[in-house]
């Protein structure tokens, strides 16, 4: 996959939580409870945590995942 910031390839990987992970419009200070209809809670496994397949750029830092296909944690 190329990178859309820098255009080079992208390392295929898992992003790797052990918390909940939110997508939120704005920054939310406390909690991270949906406000708009683009905040999204991508991970609330709070105590097994959750693995995303994706993709990492090292050149520029950005991630690319696929939020919507979680895998259970190993
Ligand atoms: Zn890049």
């Amino acid at each position: 996959m190329k990178c859309p910031g820098c255009g080079m390839d992208m390392k295929a990987g898992f992003l790797q939580t052990v918390k909940i992970v939110a997508f939120n419009k704005t920054r939310h200070k406390i909690s991270m409870t949906p406000k708009d209809e683009v905040d999204t809670i991508l991970a609330r496994k709070a105590l097994t945590g959750t693995d995303f397949p994706g993709f990492i750029c090292k050149e520029c830092g950005l991630v690319v995942f696929d939020y919507r296909n979680d895998l259970p944690r190993l």
